[in-house]
């Protein structure tokens, strides 16, 4: 694919016609942070953001989502890709999607996920702000983000544009772009060389460091116990997380009582109810019933557990788990950190 340049007093334009064409969803400010939002305007479009609030996840795997309708022996799908541009997103957030996109697909491929995220073109953007708990720059600096369809930097008054996919060179018939010089290519990859290295946290350690010394430390209850002690099993650091995954399934029944519909929701391995089952007669057990286990759960599906499938660490550092959790302990640098330097 190609690389291109877009002057700045173009990019609205460009932006314009894209939103007329198809859905387009791109961080928008909300107060003093940001979401992802369908656009409606072009002037809405801020790729000055830090972090957003929830991850761009949600376009594709929604925290609710019709996934059938039935009516006595017969059931329906609710499956309906609407063609979509998700404008904006940081590469670590595209390496969480990556993770997803291999999730998603592994073993009973999940067509509720996968028909959306076809139908989607994602252009990512240089960093332009960093927010205060990240640390992308020091996590799985080993993987490389893979599922954008194009990528936007800014430089100096205008914008390179670098194809990886059809998809992505198929918005260029949106746009005035001519393709980018040497200078414009050379400055736009230091641009983006230039922001590793200014989060203002930083795990010291490497993915294998970090997991071998993880995975040896499941059966240190004390850690475990302090680490999690002001846990309130709220479940906001799963909820917030880009590479979290897990849901719950409910079925209603219309007053009928032979139609309906099947509805997932995000579910957070955190709450105190996420391992509860029912066993012959009615018997009940929870598997996780206590916060520090649920706790270690967490950091051992983000640093151990999946290495092997995802060639690289559950968690790509944006952060939003330590903004998210009032009790302040859920911030995997801290955390990491303090079970690496466990000496007793
Ligand atoms: S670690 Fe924090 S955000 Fe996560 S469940 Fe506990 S209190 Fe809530
Ligand atoms: S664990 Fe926290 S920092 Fe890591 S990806 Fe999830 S929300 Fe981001």
């Amino acid at each position: 694919m190609g690389v291109y340049y877009l002057d700045e007093r173009q990019f609205t334009a460009f932006v314009t016609a894209v939103i007329q064409a198809k859905r387009v969803v791109g961080p928008v400010a909300r107060r003093a942070r940001f979401a992802y939002e369908d656009l409606e305007s072009a002037d809405d479009l801020r790729l000055d953001f830090d972090v957003t609030i929830l991850p761009p996840k949600s376009v594709f795997f929604p925290p609710e989502q019709a996934i059938a309708r039935f009516d006595g022996d017969e059931v329906s799908s609710c499956i309906c890709p609407v063609d979509t541009v998700l404008f904006g997103v940081h590469f670590y957030d595209v390496k969480a999607i990556d993770q997803l996109d291999f999730l998603f697909r592994e073993n009973n491929a999940d067509w509720d996920y996968l028909c959306q995220r076809e139908a989607t073109t994602i252009v990512g953007s240089n960093i332009q702000a960093v927010s205060s708990r990240a640390f992308w720059d020091s996590v799985g600096t080993e993987v490389q983000p893979l599922g954008h369809d194009a990528f936007l930097t800014k430089i100096g008054s205008g914008y390179v544009f670098k194809t990886r996919t059809p998809k992505g060179e198929a918005l260029l018939e949106y746009g005035d772009f001519r393709e980018a010089t040497q200078n414009e290519i050379a400055e736009a990859e230091r641009v983006n060389a230039a922001v590793m290295g200014t989060c203002s946290e930083r795990l010291a350690y490497t993915t294998e460091q970090i997991a071998e010394k993880v995975r040896d430390s499941f059966g240190n209850e004390k850690m475990w116990d302090e680490l999690a002690e002001r846990c309130f099993s709220c479940g906001s650091c799963n909820t917030v997380c880009p590479t979290c995954y897990c849901f719950d399934v409910v079925d209603s029944w219309n007053l009928d009582q032979k139609s309906g519909s099947r509805t997932r929701y995000w579910d957070a391995c955190l709450t105190r109810e996420f391992a509860a089952v029912t066993g012959a007669g009615g018997s009940k057990e929870n598997f996780r019933e206590h916060h520090s286990s649920r706790f270690r759960h967490r950091f051992m599906r983000k640093t151990t557990y999946l290495n092997d499938k995802l060639g690289g660490p559950a968690c790509v550092g944006c952060g939003r788990c330590s903004q998210a959790c009032t009790a302040d302990i859920a911030d995997p640098v801290r955390v990491i950190t303090k079970i690496m330097e466990w000496t007793s």
